[in-house]
């Protein structure tokens, strides 16, 4: 039984040259004395005691060791465990014996040996131990444990045979290494992205010709696309030749040319004649037209006379649309004259001569009445006055009127600049029931007016400023309540 370590264990190296078999390491052996080491002897001093070289030792053992012990290996193995105890020993053959059936562990006890046994065994067990390096059969160099051997061998003995698993070349477990990355039958991705695996030895070929990622210039319009996607690109390159898809005999063009091709040049296209708007049907190639329009000069020239014909009536029905919009509804009618002097000498050279206004409602849906003026008066006024009056003109809603016209209605001349009020001259009538003048006027255009022969002298007018600027300001104003309001 193999008794606590503690007391009695000693952690000894061994040199290399105890083990013959093991030239390379040193060792370390645990020895488990079974019974303590004999005391010195007692004619020693003291002195000498602590003392514990080899020198001294072999000096003082003198004795010669027993001659049936062989002493190349005891001597080898003990002697050295001896010198190296912190007490003198003095090998004897009955000690010797004792160490050599001591207890031990293999060295290899902590790489996790579990042999124990007497030393004298140690030797013959490290000869199998399994955790006892020897040399690599491969003579790479390197020390084994016996149990590392089999993977050193298979993977990492820089010696071994080795053989590419992509090319099947046999080499050094070095030669290998420095293969890997360099092997050409190695399948590898394409560094372009393409998803391709393909092997080392053809990736250049690859990736000058078949990688769908390789760029490639477009024939047409000399951009570069990667191979995959220059089809799709064809399709819509704008310099890639097209037919005329009206098949005319133009030949391929860009495609980028056709719509103005079609617009401008391709004969079989068909165009519509270019009295289109003005009526004309005709629609054909275009090399058919000239002789269209050459044979149908007066067909055309009838369409365009219809067509400025109905021109012209859209044109009055706009005017019309437009004169309703700034019709004045309000009943009040303020009438800018201009150029007055020249109007009034105009009207002194010729006889009866009469200005209109502008026509006014009385409302939306009213009567429709107009102003006239006789600048050098007529009747009773002649030549010294200024005449005004008024007339009704036929209007659409007549027949929803009453009638005769019955509203009061109010001339007023207006002095210009005057301070403190408006000044002027007003004068208003009610019309009589009895008066022709104010029946429901018929189409005719000459109806009658009612008014003032004599409404200003021009010795009034000039002397008051109603003229200002050659402009002269008169309103009408209609009122339905029939009060005169001057
Ligand atoms: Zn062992
Ligand atoms: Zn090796
Ligand atoms: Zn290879
Ligand atoms: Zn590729
Ligand atoms: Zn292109
Ligand atoms: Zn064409
Ligand atoms: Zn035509």
């Amino acid at each position: 039984m193999v008794r606590s370590l503690s007391q009695w264990t000693k952690t000894l190296s061994f040199p290399a040259r105890i083990s013959p078999n093991r030239n390379s390491k040193d060792c370390s052996v645990n020895v488990l004395p079974i019974t303590p080491p004999p005391a010195p002897p007692r004619n020693k001093p003291a002195t000498s005691t602590t003392t514990c070289s080899s020198s001294n030792s072999s000096t003082m053992s003198s004795p010669s060791p027993p001659p049936n012990v062989p002493i190349t290996e005891i001597s080898q193995i003990v002697t050295p465990i001896l010198s190296l105890l912190p007490f003198q020993i003095y090998p004897d053959p009955e000690s010797e014996k004792a160490i050599m059936g001591s207890l031990v562990f293999c060295i290899h006890h902590k790489q996790g040996c579990k042999w124990s046994d007497e030393l004298r065994k140690l030797k013959a067990h490290l000869n199998t131990c399994k955790h006892d390096a020897i040399p690599c059969p491969n003579k790479c160099g390197s020390q084994i444990p016996r149990v590392m051997m089999t993977d050193h061998l298979a993977f990492t003995c820089i010696l071994r045979r080795a053989i590419c698993e992509f090319c099947n070349v046999e080499f050094t477990g070095l030669g290998l290494e420095e293969h890997a990355g360099t092997c050409s039958s190695e399948p590898m991705y394409c560094e372009s992205k393409c998803g391709a695996r393909v092997v080392r030895g053809r990736m250049s070929i690859h990736r000058a010709k078949d990688c769908s990622k390789r760029l490639r210039r477009c024939p047409h319009c000399s951009r570069e696309f990667s191979a995959d996607t220059l089809s799709a690109h064809g399709a819509t390159c704008p310099r890639s030749p097209v037919p005329c898809p009206q098949r005319c005999d133009a030949g391929p063009m860009a495609r980028a040319d056709l719509d103005s091709h079609l617009r401008d040049e391709c004969k079989a296209l068909s165009v519509p004649c270019s009295f289109k708007d003005a009526g004309c049907r005709f629609k054909g190639p275009r090399h058919l037209l000239e002789a269209h329009l050459e044979s149908n000069t007066s067909a055309h020239l009838s369409l365009m006379v219809a067509l400025s014909g109905r021109q012209g009536q859209q044109i009055t029905m706009l005017k019309n649309a437009m004169a309703k919009l700034s019709t004045n509804y309000t009943g009040t009618l303020l009438w800018k004259i201009t150029d007055w002097s020249a109007k009034m000498v105009e009207a002194k050279s010729k006889d009866g001569l009469e200005l209109v206004s502008p026509p006014f409602y009385t409302s939306q849906y009213g009567y429709k009445l107009q102003a006239s003026m006789f600048l050098n008066g007529n009747g009773p006024g002649e030549s010294t006055h200024v005449s005004v009056y008024i007339k009704v003109l036929p209007g659409e809603y007549d027949a929803l009127l009453k009638w005769p016209f019955s509203h009061s209605v109010t001339f007023t001349l207006f002095e210009q600049g005057t301070l403190g009020g408006q000044g002027g001259v007003a004068e208003s009538f009610v019309p009589d029931p009895s008066w022709e003048n104010f029946q429901r006027p018929s189409s005719e255009p000459d109806a009658l007016g009612f008014g003032f022969p004599r409404f200003v002298s021009h010795e009034l007018l000039n002397r008051r400023p109603f003229v200002r600027e050659d402009t002269v300001f008169l309103r009408v104003k209609v009122d339905p309540s029939k009060i005169v309001a001057v």
